[in-house]
């Protein structure tokens, strides 16, 4: 059984080349639009039309219409029809809610087949346009099904559909998991799983905490100064055993149930309104996480994918894709103000790991 994946990847493009993608991303939208409303009024006169009709019917009017969509590839108007087509069939369903218009800002990607798509280490060439810089390269081997070029606030993605040439060795499941790291609760899964800390975890840091501020209070240089910082860093160092352990245990189940993992890189941006003492912490099992995660996933043939430290992991809500501004640290429930999604933070920022790396089918 194959495993489908789509690896999204930063792209870098000159500003041609950004010309191009607003383009593509509108006309998608556009004919996406056009369908939609066709669809409607030909429902509301009686007519019941499926989606490949109507592409007919756009393509005999395109070239006198809408000549302007010959710049970009011929995707960007073909691909809407399919995928109203197959947002009707989930509405029907009763997957789905009933489809609706796209808008700027909010729905700005389209999709190349894999036809049209050329890769080549670190970077693609699409039709019309020529070669474009990606920040890293394709990370599994297999066949490439399609591209799609996405918007996420002022940066341009790529996400390649990828059939792998061979599943996960060991892991009989074939699921995938994405993994929120923090401070009281070890980690988040994606699927609702929670990992707590280990509660001699917190006795260490209370203690710390205490003795942290006892140091402060003391005279610079003095010799109870001197011991005290010994002291500090014994404490620092059984934190560091115990958390070792518990990131042990958390690896080895990650690594056993799940085919495909994704963390996320190291926030600078949590670091700096963080604590000093729980940055302290976390940092040095952040990567303590991660590369017992990267020898137990090569050994037992595990997928592993870590997000781009500039993933809005927390910020964007993940059952519609919005993206807060900001949001507090405070703030322990995500709210989405588009969609009305509800849920805790960390299994929020979970869940869009993942959707890093799906399964598309
Ligand atoms: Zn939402």
């Amino acid at each position: 059984m194959a495993i489908h994946l789509a690896h999204k990847i930063c792209l870098d493009p000159t500003y041609k080349q950004e010309q191009y993608f607003r383009q593509g991303c509108g006309i998608a939208r556009f004919t996406w639009n056009w369908a939609l409303k066709e669809w409607k009024s030909q429902y509301d006169a009686g007519l019941k039309q499926g989606a490949f009709d109507l592409k007919k019917q756009f393509n005999v009017i395109k070239r006198s219409e809408y000549p302007w969509m010959y710049h970009v590839t011929k995707y960007a108007n073909q691909q809407p029809f399919i995928q109203l087509q197959t947002a009707f069939k989930r509405f029907f369903q009763g997957i789905s809610r009933y489809p609706r218009f796209k808008k700027r800002g909010h729905h700005d990607s389209f999709y190349i087949g894999s036809d049209h798509i050329e890769l080549d280490g670190n970077r693609i060439r699409l039709p019309k346009l020529g070669w474009v810089r990606m920040r890293e390269s394709l990370r599994f081997s297999g066949k490439v099904n399609s591209a799609t070029i996405s918007r996420v606030a002022n940066r341009w993605f790529v996400s390649l559909s990828v059939e792998l040439d061979q599943a996960p060795k060991s892991c009989d499941s074939q699921a995938c998991v994405g993994v929120d790291l923090g401070i009281k609760t070890l980690a988040t899964l994606s699927n609702g799983e929670s990992f707590e800390a280990p509660k001699p975890l917190n006795k260490f840091l209370k203690k710390l905490k205490r003795m942290q501020r006892s140091f402060s209070r003391r005279k610079k240089d003095s010799n109870n100064r001197q011991k005290l910082r010994q002291k500090m860093a014994k404490v620092h160092a059984r934190i560091a055993n115990v958390r070792r352990d518990s990131l042990h245990k958390l690896t080895s189940y990650l690594t056993d149930h799940f085919g495909g993992i994704v963390i996320e890189d190291l926030k600078v941006s949590n670091m700096l309104k963080n604590h000093k003492l729980s940055c302290a912490i976390a940092d040095m099992g952040w990567y303590t996480f991660r590369q017992q995660l990267e020898y137990k996933s090569q050994y037992k043939g595990n997928y592993l994918l870590i997000a781009d430290r500039w993933f809005p992991s927390s910020k964007t809500c993940s059952n519609c894709g919005q993206k807060k501004d900001g949001l507090k640290l405070s703030e322990r429930v995500y709210r989405c103000e588009a969609c009305g999604q509800s849920l805790d933070r960390d299994l929020n920022a979970a869940i869009n790991l993942k959707n890093l790396l799906y399964k598309a089918s």
